[in-house]
């Protein structure tokens, strides 16, 4: 069973109208008793014969009925259900109003009262409470209507004005209620909005909490974990047609540099090699630190060529490099090579490039190593060293 009418519970809701109930009755029985004290509806009907039938017995009635409500819905609410309980609350609604609307039977209209507990049910989303009050309201109009439930015989003489007073009372109580289903359409508004921003909000902090889970928090670029997981998503995607390169960087003598000018100039060297990292690469390549001063790239749609290209314009770059306060050159080495189709293995691809950075360290520095991947004797393909520049 959905709970929830707007943005109130089906209890909520049904304590709301019942605080309207009990004011709806105080100020029926004080009408009541205004026209006992001013008003004559008949001749033959004694002001004692008035008083039992149209206030007293009518507000007992109404009160105990109310009552019976505010005790179930005290005492038994939880245990019988809300499902229940608003079966029985709509029952009490209608004994309620049935006995006002057959009190004053004869009156023009009266009954139309009864129209307001099914104005009350579209509120709830059961759509068997609606049909509900509305076969309970056609019902009770029936019964007093045919004499099945029993009303006065009092034929008054309603002047206009009389009718006036209670064209006048079903206005208050239908704005009433109106004001009533209105600010529950407002607050439903606003706890929509509210609840809409605070989603935002959350939805916001979680890209938050995303990005800085998958940044350096040093350069920006990706991190360790990051490098690897980009690296088997363009695993995946790597064919023939859609070629992928995977470059990795380490600077050069790094120890020296930063035993030399000391770790915060270590640093801005790192963030500037860093800066021309991210000139070379586009928004479709993956740039990661995985490593202190080791860089990974993963270049999408770029071919072996292509990817030697980009790995010495940075070689270049760097080397052509200033950092204020460090004197002699920045050097970097790099391995790459462009993945052959099928390669789906990222550890296996990381140790084949690995070894061609291991190779240009170990063959002089400042330069680039590609693996490429050659058809060999045995008509299979592996990766080879094919060729590196300075
Ligand atoms: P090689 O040419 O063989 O790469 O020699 P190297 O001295 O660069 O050796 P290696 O690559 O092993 O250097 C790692 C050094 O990088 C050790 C560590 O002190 C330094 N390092 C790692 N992360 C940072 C960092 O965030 N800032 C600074 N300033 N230094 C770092
Ligand atoms: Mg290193
Ligand atoms: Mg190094």
């Amino acid at each position: 069973m959905n709970k929830n009418i707007a943005y109130v519970s089906i209890t909520e809701w049904n304590r709301k109208v019942m605080r309207w109930i009990w004011i709806s009755i105080g100020l029926v029985i004080f009408i009541e008793i205004l026209l006992f004290l001013f008003y004559q509806p008949v001749p033959e009907c004694s002001k004692r014969e008035y008083l039992d039938i149209f206030v007293i017995r009518p507000s007992i009635m109404i009160v105990m009925y109310a009552g019976c409500m505010e005790l179930i819905f005290r005492f038994f609410g939880e245990a019988l259900g809300e499902y229940v309980t608003t079966i029985l609350f709509l029952l009490i609604q209608f004994l309620l109003l049935g006995t006002v609307a057959a009190v004053h039977s004869s009156v023009p209209y009266m009954c139309m009262i009864l129209t307001y507990p099914v104005i009350f049910a579209n509120v709830y989303r059961e759509k068997i409470f609606r049909y509900a009050a509305f076969a309970a309201c056609i019902l009770v109009y029936a019964g007093i209507n045919y004499g099945f439930i029993p009303s006065t015989e009092f034929r008054p003489d309603n002047s206009r004005e009389v009718y006036l007073v209670i064209f006048v009372g079903f206005t208050i109580v239908a704005f009433s209620f109106s004001k009533v289903l209105t600010s529950v359409v407002v607050n439903f508004e606003k706890e929509n909005r509210k609840i809409y921003e605070e989603n935002q909000k959350i939805h916001e902090e979680k890209e938050k909490i995303l990005e800085i889970s998958q940044r350096d928090s040093m350069t920006g670029l990706y991190n360790h974990k990051m490098f690897y997981d980009k690296l088997n998503e363009h695993l995946q995607l790597c064919s023939e047609e859609c070629p992928v390169s995977l470059v990795i960087i380490d600077i050069d003598n790094f120890k020296r540099i930063n035993d030399t000018f000391g770790h915060a100039m270590g640093d801005n060297v790192i963030l500037k090699i860093v800066s021309i990292i991210e000139k070379n690469v586009t928004d479709k390549d993956v740039a990661a630190r995985y490593g202190g001063e080791e860089f990974g790239l993963i270049l999408a749609g770029k071919t072996e060529m292509e990817a030697y290209n980009v790995s010495e314009r940075i070689r270049r770059e760097v080397e052509n490099a200033e950092v204020d306060g460090v004197t002699g050159r920045i050097t970097i080495s790099l391995g790459m090579l462009e993945v052959k189709p099928g390669d789906k293995n990222g550890i296996l691809l990381f140790k084949e490039v690995d070894s061609a950075l291991y190779e240009a360290k170990q063959t002089g520095k400042n330069k680039t190593v590609c693996r490429g991947w050659r058809k060999g004797d045995n008509n299979e393909y592996s990766y080879q060293n094919f060729s590196s520049s300075q």
